[in-house]
């Protein structure tokens, strides 16, 4: 400033420059802030919780989109700061819904407002919770774990590394072993697959110990009676190591 210097977009000479253009013109030549073209939100139908990453949250939570789902769909430029969020719909169908975000931010100490549509995809999905409670149906309970004297760790890198085990099992996997799996559950060791076939799920679980060398230990527990007849259920626990690969890549 001071020095003759003048924005080399409007020409001012009052202003602080920085690569010979001002922080309003910057502005002007600049994304702020932008949506994906589209965005998901998974909604558990019976209680509005919703799904993120693999887990559920905010049970009790409208059915609809809210601020909460979609704020975190913008991706502000590394500059600016979002103070405040206003989403207002502009149009829906069954599942599609509109908005327009007025995005209030600052940038280089400069406040503007910025609108932002974004069309949010509602995905149905009924809750782990909810299917519990409404007494979903499975026969047998597939835990996939860690080895019990393998190296400890994070539940989150734990799962994935599950996950992506689970997946090369699945490519190999019968369909109807596949369709048998109705639902699953991520905990802190691991994941639980519930399914509705326990000879399926001996199968996948004997897949498990043939292709990752992995542990199985199966144990039945009596749920009911019907008939006449005692009813069981099916816990096999499957213990699945590292990948070799996976294992040189760590150490
Ligand atoms: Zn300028
Ligand atoms: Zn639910």
């Amino acid at each position: 400033m001071g020095t003759g210097e003048f924005c080399a977009a409007c020409g001012r000479t009052d202003v602080e420059l920085i690569d010979g253009i001002c922080a309003e013109c910057t502005m002007d030549r600049t994304t702020l802030v932008r949506a994906p073209k589209r965005f998901n939100v998974v909604v558990c139908p019976t209680c509005g919780a919703r799904r993120v990453g693999s887990h559920w949250e905010r049970s009790g939570s409208s059915r609809l989109p809210t601020g909460e789902d979609l704020t975190p769909a913008l991706e502000a430029h590394p500059e600016v700061g979002i103070r405040t969020v206003r989403w207002e719909e502009t149009g829906s169908s069954a599942l599609l819904h509109q908005y327009i975000g007025r995005v209030s931010l600052r940038f280089r100490g400069i406040e503007r407002e910025v609108a932002v549509p974004l069309t949010v995809k509602v995905d149905h999905h009924t809750c782990p919770e909810c299917s519990r409670k409404s007494g979903h149906y499975y026969t047998a309970q597939l835990q996939l774990r860690g080895p019990l004297d393998g190296p400890r760790e994070k539940a989150g890198t734990l799962r994935a590394r599950l996950d992506a085990q689970w997946d090369e099992l699945m490519r190999e996997a019968r369909a109807d072993w596949r369709t048998a799996i109705s639902w699953r559950e991520a905990l802190p060791e691991g994941w639980d697959y519930f399914l509705v076939n326990t000879m399926a799920a001996r199968s996948l679980a004997r897949l498990a110990q043939r292709r990752l060398a992995a542990e199985m230990k199966e144990s039945a527990t009596l749920y009911g009676r019907k008939d006449g007849q005692d009813l069981y259920r099916v816990t096999i626990c499957v213990r699945i190591p590292p990948s070799r690969r996976e294992a040189a890549g760590s150490s």
